[in-house]
């Protein structure tokens, strides 16, 4: 589903009240019943709650459930987006919403503006979106609340990228800056730059290819191991290499410096498929510079022993551990990782990329004008984030108060 802003203007605090309602009774409820929305709201007086409802029903927030014994309405991919969005524009971390730049199979990517104009990046998870197939066929693991999980565990996979980005950076990797996290969505820097499958030529292959060998290497001297290493989740900024200029006084020579993304599937270098994944981030890059830019490394390696006992005779300090203790708990990463196996999600990788020109879409997202699928996954929209500032649809809303 696209998000669109439009209506965040025109709801007021009780529509925004309503919502949480129902987000709320969500929790237990795949439908929740309209006395309990009065209920949870708060609000006296029925008829303004009932408005309220119609109201959020009208722009697709909440979907009214006809077949079941009794009257209710479900939240939305939509109106889970809005809970989150009314909570940023509150920290003040979003003022404005501009265009889709990227979408995946399990994330769209907007770019937003904070409160002095500067762009930056909404990223909202969507576990669960396209593999409906999956989630059918898994439907009894999922029971019967799968309104429920699909939010629960877009939410985790929120909480885990925006926690590994902050240690990340905390510690001098290049990653984005993470700025703000609700619900299932984060909030952080743009990074200024193309993703590597993008890039046609490199002119000194060698050395970019060492870099991110090198990163490699030292996420796992943390205890990390990305996971999904390729050249979709890897950014590549420009920066003049200062002192080189040509007769003009034009910097000439650029330094590529490789920033990393999406981190929903990292682990730890104590999981059990820890070499595995290790070796196959390894070979993502080795293949593509091979296949892109005709470009095999006389080295041999870097291998998961060599990294492990690096790790082990001097230990960065422990990431992996570290993220457990701020806030993703181990228990919360087996659910994600266990949740993701059954939806058989895989990063970046093409496997499940069929998917996508879903013939099989769910009625529910088709009900809620959801069913729209661009079959582009990790394409971007319209690349140039820096056009995107004149587009930006204002979220200054009378719910603000
Ligand atoms: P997914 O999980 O769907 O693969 P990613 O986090 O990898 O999502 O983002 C998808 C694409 O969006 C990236 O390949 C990149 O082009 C763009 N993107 C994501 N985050 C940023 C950012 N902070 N700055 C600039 N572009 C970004
Ligand atoms: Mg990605």
């Amino acid at each position: 589903m696209r998000l669109d802003p439009r209506a965040m203007r025109y709801l007021t605090a009780e529509d925004f009240r309503v919502l949480a309602a129902v987000e709320t009774g969500s929790r237990n409820h795949e439908v929740v019943p309209t006395p309990l929305i009065v209920q949870l709201s708060g609000l006296r007086g029925g008829s303004g709650v009932h408005k309220c409802i119609s109201t959020l029903a009208k722009n697709n927030l909440i979907a009214r459930e006809k077949n079941v014994k009794y009257d209710g309405y479900r939240l939305t991919y939509g109106g889970f987006d809005y809970l989150a969005l009314n909570t940023y524009q509150k920290q003040k971390a979003v003022y404005s919403v501009g265009n889709r730049i990227g979408v995946g199979k399990e994330s769209d990517i907007v770019v937003v503006a904070g409160p002095d104009g500067t762009q930056r990046i909404l990223k909202i998870h969507r576990l669960g979106r396209i593999s409906f197939r999956s989630v059918k066929k898994n439907r009894d693991y999922l029971g019967r609340r799968s309104t429920g999980s699909w939010m629960y565990m877009s939410r985790l996979a929120a909480i885990k990228e925006f926690t590994f980005m902050k240690a990340l950076h905390q510690h001098g990797f290049p990653v984005p800056e993470p700025i703000s996290q609700n619900r299932h969505t984060i909030v952080m820097s743009l990074v200024d730059a193309f993703p590597l499958h993008q890039i046609a030529t490199v002119a000194d292959p060698a050395s970019l290819y060492a870099d991110l060998m090198a990163l490699i290497l030292r996420l796992a001297r943390y205890g990390l191991i990305h996971g999904d290493f390729n050249e979709f989740n890897i950014l590549i900024k420009e920066e003049p290499v200062s002192g080189s200029k040509d007769k003009d006084g034009q910097e000439e020579e650029v330094r590529l410096v490789p920033v990393i993304i999406d981190f929903p599937q990292m682990v730890s270098i104590d999981h059990p498929n820890a070499e595995f994944y290790f070796d196959r981030d390894v070979e993502c890059i080795k293949r593509y510079f091979q296949r892109r830019y005709h470009f095999t490394s006389d080295e041999p390696g870097p291998f998961f022993s060599e990294a492990k006992e690096a790790f082990l005779k001097n230990p960065g300090k422990r990431l992996d551990v570290e993220v457990e203790a701020s806030g993703f708990s181990r228990k919360m990463a087996k659910e994600l990782e266990k949740y993701m196996k059954e939806l058989g999600v895989d990063g970046d990788r093409g496997g499940e990329r069929d998917d996508l020109d879903d013939d099989d879409e769910s009625e529910e997202e088709v009900e809620e004008g959801e069913g729209e699928n661009d079959g582009n996954a990790n394409e971007s929209e319209g690349r140039d984030v820096n056009d995107t500032a004149e587009k930006l649809e204002d979220l200054r809303v009378s719910a603000s108060s």
